[in-house]
């Protein structure tokens, strides 16, 4: 038997993050969403365990470990271990989303691990126990297993649909060198020393979504990682403006960064800012709307 599950990459609309609580986590209120940019992880069954990892030519492949501490090895030994069984199966990453971009590809990697093993094992995991699972692997994960629009609470492990009218379409334009999730944190707590103990709320985010209305999005993307992730790179911050500036309705840190996002009023323009921004150095330039599905089955032999 052989299978692929494909996974999505999300963006935060919304990122709201107070001071870290007691166990060391930031509180988050942040809106996800699921966008066409996609891992594959194929898993076929072995007598014992084997990861293969592929990269496109843009990524540097030794920034995704191959020994024994890839994310969808913690994956395997979870899952194995939640049903009291021994891990094999012989799996291959095919990544397509950057690398430390803020963009979740670990954890879009762990949520299509789950979902591949769970049925290459023929285990059946309830989806219940599959979010459980997926929220001890990391916070994200959970979203990716989701996949839409959906509201992050918690350390953003929480998570429940919300309401999106849109298909909204974005360029994303990943960095050569990743940033550090935990480093980015850091900084942010350095420079926000009073950080509120509650997150911003998402109301103005959930409303424009609601309405479909992007230039309303536009006026509510909220991101309160942005300003540590420009302090420590700070071309992200040109990088956002030249995007502006070349017509996207804004331009935003992902996440922790460094990819930056710019929310297009159409494919067309998306493509067509894509191209600009491509020509002025820009060696890796993508476009990719949103909302997408979760985690999910795409082939099966
Ligand atoms: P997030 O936005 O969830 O914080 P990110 O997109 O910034 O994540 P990832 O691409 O998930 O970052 O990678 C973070 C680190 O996880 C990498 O630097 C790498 O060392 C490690 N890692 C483990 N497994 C994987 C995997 N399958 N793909 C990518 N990175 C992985």
């Amino acid at each position: 038997m052989e299978l692929t599950v494909r996974a999505p990459a999300k963006i935060n609309l919304h990122l709201g993050v107070g001071a870290p609580r007691e166990d060391g986590y930031h509180p988050l209120v942040t809106v996800y969403q699921a966008v066409g940019l996609y891992d594959d992880v194929t898993a076929r069954q072995a007598s014992d365990w084997a990861l293969g990892v592929s990269v496109p030519d843009w990524m540097d492949a030794a920034a995704v470990p191959t020994s024994g501490d890839n994310i969808v090895d913690r994956v395997a030994d979870l899952l194995a271990a939640h049903h009291g069984i021994e891990r094999t199966g012989e799996v291959h990453i095919a990544k397509a989303i950057p690398v430390a971009g803020g963009m979740a590809g670990g954890s879009a990697d762990a949520a299509a691990a789950l979902v591949a093993l769970d049925r290459l094992w023929a285990v059946r995991t309830p989806d219940d126990d599959l979010l459980a699972l997926a929220a001890q692997l990391g916070s994200d994960v959970p979203f990716a297993l989701l996949g839409g629009t959906a509201l992050g609470t918690g350390r953003g492990e929480l998570v429940e649909p919300v309401d999106d009218r849109g298909t909204w379409w974005w360029v994303v334009v990943p960095a050569d060198v990743g940033l550090s999730t935990p480093e980015v944190y850091r900084h942010f707590d350095r420079m926000f020393p009073d950080a509120p103990s509650e997150p911003v709320p998402a109301d103005a985010l959930l409303q424009a979504i609601a309405e479909g209305d992007a230039w309303a999005l536009a006026d509510a993307l909220h991101n309160d990682l942005e300003a540590a992730a420009i302090d420590l790179r700070p071309e992200l911050g040109a990088l956002i403006e030249a995007g502006e500036e070349a017509g996207a309705l804004r331009g935003l840190v992902s996440g922790s960064g460094p990819t930056c996002v710019f929310l297009c009023g159409s494919a067309d323009h998306a493509r067509s800012l894509a191209g600009d921004l491509a020509s002025t150095g820009h060696p890796v330039v993508l476009a990719a709307n949103g909302p997408v599905a979760g985690a999910h089955l795409v082939s099966y032999a």
